[in-house]
């Protein structure tokens, strides 16, 4: 039998291709499905048919893709509309390349993880033609990868913060005397281990944010007073470093006679993962602004999304550079950048910590001007915030079940 559907299928070619074309579809362990622009299926390859299992070609023939291709992030966690990149790039016609996302298949739910990308074909029907390839080895081979970088991280944490602690010793004047030359070459020494200490800090985070070992923990928060809370920990540092800081708008149109217009926005996120973000995004605002400039932290809520912003009035990022600064290890390079140190992970970990939450983070930036980095997370009501906070402190009351009843005086 062809594999094409005769109501629905292409044309065959007159040069004959078209058997070479269907034994090529036929043959490869990637999943391809064709649908028409309103996304009804018209053909299915036979690994498609096997990864979905749904039986037959047949069965799939003239169903709307949605029914057959449910996706879940790649984390696992169910995909709003908005999120789920096969709506998106069926509704605004744009096309998807290799994008990691979880399969949830046929009547068992099997989870599949798998790169997915759309193609919109240029012939008259604008046929969407969507592949997908099952990474699970891939996965895997990353995870014992992830595993030994995590595992040597942490093995090599241990002496360098003992390497770090000696030098700090050596160079106070209270437990050691050295001379200039020497107190010169420890200092080096010293911020070179403290580098080393902090990249085995973001290596351990990475791997554990990258194979779902640290997985965010949601509760109900305010987010304007938890956001202030965290910038003004950094009140004193952007004063050492002779900096103005600010929480609140810099916007003279969302201030009124009697102060700042304050809107109370909540949030459903990881206390913690946003206490990194916004350490990390402060941090960095603080480390590329020359003295004498400003900073501005701020949270707004803009439809379904709490939005963060810092802004700085710093060196800024070129339009080359922008696009990567997100990537694992990635620092642009300028006689600016060339002599502040860092390891080039603190925006992947903000990246990677913003999307657990299912959130995004974005940057916008004039070189030499100053850069606005963004953060949307999902915004809840305040509806919904009181329910969420009720069930928070009545799961809080609920007594502990003992674990022995015949011990239940003793230590646990
Ligand atoms: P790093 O440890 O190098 O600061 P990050 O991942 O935090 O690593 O940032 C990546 C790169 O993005 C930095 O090396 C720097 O070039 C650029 N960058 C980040 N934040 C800013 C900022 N506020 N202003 C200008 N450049 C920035």
């Amino acid at each position: 039998m062809s594999l094409f559907n005769r109501k629905t299928q292409t044309q065959s070619t007159a040069n004959g291709n078209n058997f070479l074309t269907e034994l090529a579809l036929a043959t490869i362990h990637d999943g391809v499905i064709i649908t028409n622009r309103s996304g009804v299926i018209q053909f299915i390859n036979p690994a498609a048919v096997i990864m979905l299992d749904c039986g037959s070609a047949e069965n799939a023939l003239g169903l709307d893709y949605g029914l057959l291709l449910k996706l879940e992030s790649k984390e696992g966690r169910e995909l709003l509309e908005n999120e789920n990149p096969l709506i998106q790039a069926m509704r605004t016609n744009q096309q998807i390349e290799n994008q990691a996302v979880c399969l949830v298949a046929g009547p068992s739910a099997k989870r599949i993880p798998v790169a997915i990308s759309l193609v919109i074909a240029n012939n008259n029907e604008s046929n969407r033609i969507i592949t997908f390839r099952n990474i699970t080895k891939e996965l895997a081979e990353e995870s014992e990868q992830a595993e030994f970088i995590s595992t040597a991280s942490h093995e090599m944490r241990t002496p360098v913060a003992s390497i770090e602690g000696y030098l700090s010793l050596a160079l106070n004047p209270q437990t050691a005397t050295i001379d200039e030359r020497a107190r010169k070459y420890l200092t080096s020494a010293h911020s070179a281990s403290q580098h080393l200490g902090r990249l085995f800090r973001n290596l351990i985070d990475v791997t554990k944010l990258d194979d779902g070992r640290l997985r965010p923990n949601f509760e109900p928060v305010e987010m304007v007073g938890t956001v202030k809370q965290m910038a003004d920990n950094f009140v004193m540092a952007a004063q050492n470093a002779k900096l103005n800081f600010q929480f609140g708008s810099n916007d003279p149109a969302t201030v009124n006679n009697s102060g700042r217009l304050e809107q109370v926005v909540y949030g459903y996120v990881d206390v913690n993962f946003l206490q990194e973000i916004m350490n990390n995004l402060i941090e960095n605002a603080i480390k590329y602004t020359p003295a004498g400039g400003s900073i501005y932290v701020n949270v707004l809520g803009d439809g379904d999304r709490a939005l963060i912003n810092v802004t700085d009035t710093g060196i800024g990022i070129s339009s080359d550079d922008i696009q990567h600064v997100f990537q694992k290890f990635y620092r642009a390079d300028n006689s600016d950048t060339r002599t502040i140190g860092g390891t080039g992970l603190g925006l992947y970990l903000v990246k990677q910590r913003a999307e657990a939450m299912g959130g995004h983070v974005w940057a916008e930036s004039a070189f030499g001007e100053g850069s606005t980095f963004y953060v949307s997370l999902p915004r809840i009501s305040g509806d919904e915030y009181e329910k969420r906070m009720i069930a928070v402190n009545n799961a809080k009351m609920v007594p502990q079940t003992p674990v022995n009843n015949n011990n239940q005086g003793g230590k646990q």
